[in-house]
């Protein structure tokens, strides 16, 4: 069995759930193949070495997963949904640090410069990073500010010409290898949600990365990026300048749906793959059998919740309590289904690793309990 699944070479066609359609499985077949090919067989060294060739992003962006969810004028397909079939494809790697990697870059530090990006910027960052040539990270989170991110400190001073930039970025996905780091600075002096921007920093003079090791990801860099009296040109400010957080907010929402596809997505693929050794080994006990059986329901509840929070978000208009909740019943739920299995047939270094690699998702993009904040300030409390 290769270290993708049982399932990783022989797709079948699925009855297309909105809003996917009958295209969208067509593409998942030949995304799917691409995934077997190009990635599943290298997944073991990659995950050894600790990281991934910065070739791999442009092998995507070859093959055209990288602009799905973009403009067709700045080189994308304009089909969101086709990202999310990438995402899903992706997440059958087996390597939750893969999938990271790639998806830092389209999933998260791309989409904003797509949303709030100037012409210039458009050409300069987006573009070639649709076709793979450059590679981008999202720089929020910092030593004293995660959950609370209106507590940044990392500042920008107004110079001539541009800002001058100093701080530090904690758990930075892709912070090594990053060309250009989508970043949120605090803009003014003023604290809290307002006063900060965003800066589009070049890797350059004053700019350093630093390894992070971690409990799983091990595929994906993560990094520590200091910023030491960084020279940031006028042009590199990405939306209105101090309103930032509203970027923040709207990123959000994108990441945590992409997460929730992710989690079910990696979830099914460990509960195939341990169904298919029961089976191969003539069956299980009935508390075996009804341990998987729950996990079967996990998946499926996670995912009729994703894909609901998936339609409303695509439909544009609030879709906040829907994505949180896609977010929050499917990270903890992902992490105990590939738990399920370990438990079944274990040892198995696939669902070992995917056990580890899932155990990021209750606390990326927005941990669990803020999670329970959001969900709880939609009913009122
Ligand atoms: C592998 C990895 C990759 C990452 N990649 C990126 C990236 O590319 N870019 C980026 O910007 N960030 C990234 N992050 C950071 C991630 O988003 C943060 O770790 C996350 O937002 C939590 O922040 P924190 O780690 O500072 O924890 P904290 O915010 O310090 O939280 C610690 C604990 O306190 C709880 N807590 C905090 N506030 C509250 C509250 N108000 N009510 C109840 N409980 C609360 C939290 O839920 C958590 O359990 C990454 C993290 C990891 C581990």
């Amino acid at each position: 069995m290769s270290a993708g699944g049982a399932t990783a070479t022989t797709a079948t066609r699925r009855r297309p759930l909105p809003p996917l359609t009958e295209a969208h499985e067509e593409l998942r077949l030949r995304i799917r193949a691409w995934v077997a090919a190009e990635l599943t067989p290298h997944v073991e060294a990659w995950e050894q070495a600790g990281s991934f060739p910065d070739d791999v992003i442009r092998r995507c962006g070859a093959a055209g997963w990288l602009g799905l969810k973009f403009p067709v004028e700045d080189g994308g397909a304009d089909d969101p949904v086709g990202a999310v079939v990438f995402a899903e494809e992706l997440a059958r790697c087996g390597s939750g640090g893969l999938a990271a990697g790639i998806g830092a870059h389209a999933g998260i530090a791309l989409p904003p410069i797509a949303r709030f990006g100037t012409p210039e910027q458009r050409e300069r960052y987006l573009r070639p990073g649709i076709r793979g040539e450059l590679i981008a990270a999202l720089g929020i989170t910092e030593p004293d500010a995660g959950s609370d991110v209106a507590s940044i400190r990392t500042h920008a001073r107004r110079v001539e010409g541009g800002w001058v930039l100093n701080g530090a970025k904690l758990y930075i996905t892709n912070g090594m290898r990053a060309d250009v780091i989508v970043t949120a600075v605090r803009s003014t002096a003023a604290g809290g949600h307002h006063g900060i921007s965003f800066l589009l920093v070049e890797r350059g003079a004053g700019v350093t990365s630093a390894p992070l090791r971690k409990l799983g990801w091990h595929a994906s860099d993560t990094a520590l990026i200091t910023f030491d009296d960084v020279a940031v040109p006028e042009g590199n400010l990405l939306g209105p300048e101090h309103e930032g957080f509203r970027l923040i907010m709207e990123n959000f929402a994108w990441e945590r749906v992409m997460m929730a596809i992710g989690a079910v997505a990696a979830a099914e693929l460990a509960l195939e793959r341990t169904c298919a050794v029961v089976a191969g080994a003539g069956g299980a006990g009935q508390e075996t059998r009804h341990a998987l059986a729950e996990a079967g329901l996990l998946v499926e509840q996670g995912r009729a919740l994703t894909y609901h929070a998936l339609r409303l978000h695509l439909a544009g208009g609030d879709a906040v309590a829907a994505v949180t909740a896609a977010k929050l019943a499917t990270q903890r739920a992902a992490f105990e289904v590939a738990d399920a299995c370990l438990a079944a047939i274990g040892p198995d270094p696939a669902l070992e690793r995917a056990v580890r690699d899932l155990r990021l998702g209750p606390i990326g993009g927005g941990t669990d309990e803020i999670m329970r904040e959001l969900l709880g300030r939609t009913l009122g409390l």
